[in-house]
């Protein structure tokens, strides 16, 4: 089912139910698929409607030769984006939504990857620029591919449209997928402002985006904002916040300095005062609680929830506020 419908239905069965959904990050190559299950079955008994599944950029790594010298090659390694949505689908008889990314991909590998979830029956898909790669200054997009999110939104629009890449087909099958896109309350990090940032954003949407999903962010208030200047641009749709939950001292200096954004001093303050990072889980769990509760009582479609790695302390959130 579409998120679109979840969220429709939800609120239609009484004012201001909120859903509860999380992201997870595939494991490395060579990982029991196990771990993640392990981490998925917690979190199954707040009966998610849909999980979100990450795709990660290829890197670069460096092989040492025989010679001395380093070979480099080019690997995913958390591949299998696709594979897990199909397997948690089946297992879990969720809506799974695979994140699709412009960027190391050419529009002809991402119509296969298109066409593979569509096969599969996943309804859902998040349509994603990408960051540059690890040893870049700066994201530039691949040969042959979609630059920015908006067109790779065109491209699943286009498909859903019966327009394959070429235009060789008559008569194409139309796929239906329901179509998120990121959106980001304290500005994307290469955006000038965050009103340009905001055209942006309404660009996706009137390419054919269904629904956003928010970056994270520590202050209710920047999504409040967010929403409402967006609502003032015409921009529509859901829009899904998503929530980190803090679980160690160096998230601290990571998220502003990885994700741009602010943490409030009465945050800062309070993972400062802890002795160890079993305190400072403690602390994420209880501020992205409030943060929780209070977007619940501001009647969000749906909280969602960050969980990379071990899932406990999303579980614990959970429990708290569904
Ligand atoms: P876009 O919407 O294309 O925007 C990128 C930047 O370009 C913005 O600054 C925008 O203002 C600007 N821009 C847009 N169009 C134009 C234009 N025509 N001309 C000039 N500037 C323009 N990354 C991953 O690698 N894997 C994931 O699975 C993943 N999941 C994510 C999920 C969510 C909910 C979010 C919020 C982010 C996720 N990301 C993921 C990170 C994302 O790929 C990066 O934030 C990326 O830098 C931007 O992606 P975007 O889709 O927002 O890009």
């Amino acid at each position: 089912m579409k998120v679109t419908e979840h969220i429709a239905n939800a609120q239609s069965k009484g004012k201001g139910k909120t859903l509860f959904s999380f992201e997870i990050v595939p494991p490395t190559k060579g990982s029991n698929i196990q771990t993640l299950y392990d981490n998925i079955d917690p979190l199954m008994e707040f009966n998610p409607p849909f999980i979100d599944v990450t795709t990660s950029r290829e890197e670069h790594i460096y092989i040492p030769k025989e010679n001395g010298l380093l070979e480099q090659k080019v690997t995913r390694m958390r591949p299998g984006t696709v594979g897990i949505c199909a397997s948690l689908k089946h297992k879990y008889n969720v809506d799974a939504i695979p994140h699709i990314l412009c960027g190391g991909f050419t529009k002809e590998e991402t119509e296969y990857v298109l066409v593979d979830c569509h096969y599969l029956g996943l309804d859902n898909l998040v349509a994603l620029r990408g960051d540059a790669m690890k040893h870049e200054q700066y994201y530039s997009p691949q040969h042959g591919g979609n630059h920015y999110a908006k067109e790779l939104v065109e491209q699943i629009v286009n498909m859903n449209n019966g327009q394959y890449l070429h235009e060789q087909i008559t008569d194409a099958h139309r796929s239906d997928f329901c179509i998120g896109v990121a959106g980001y309350p304290e500005k994307h990090m290469e955006a000038p402002s965050l009103d340009a940032d905001l055209r942006r954003l309404k660009e996706k949407v009137d390419a054919g985006a269904d629904y956003v999903v928010t970056q994270m962010f520590f202050d209710n208030q920047r999504y409040f904002d967010f929403v409402a200047k967006a609502r003032e641009m015409g921009i529509n749709v859901p829009i899904i916040p998503g929530i980190k939950p803090i679980a160690i001292k160096r998230h601290m200096q990571v998220l502003p300095q990885v994700f741009k954004l602010d943490l409030p001093d009465d945050l800062v303050t309070a993972i400062e005062a802890c002795k160890d990072n079993k305190a400072v889980r403690q602390v994420g769990i209880e501020w992205a609680i409030a943060q929780s509760r209070e977007l619940i009582q501001a009647g969000v479609p749906v909280v969602h929830y960050y969980s990379m790695g071990k899932s406990s302390n999303i579980k614990a959130i959970a429990k708290e506020v569904f």
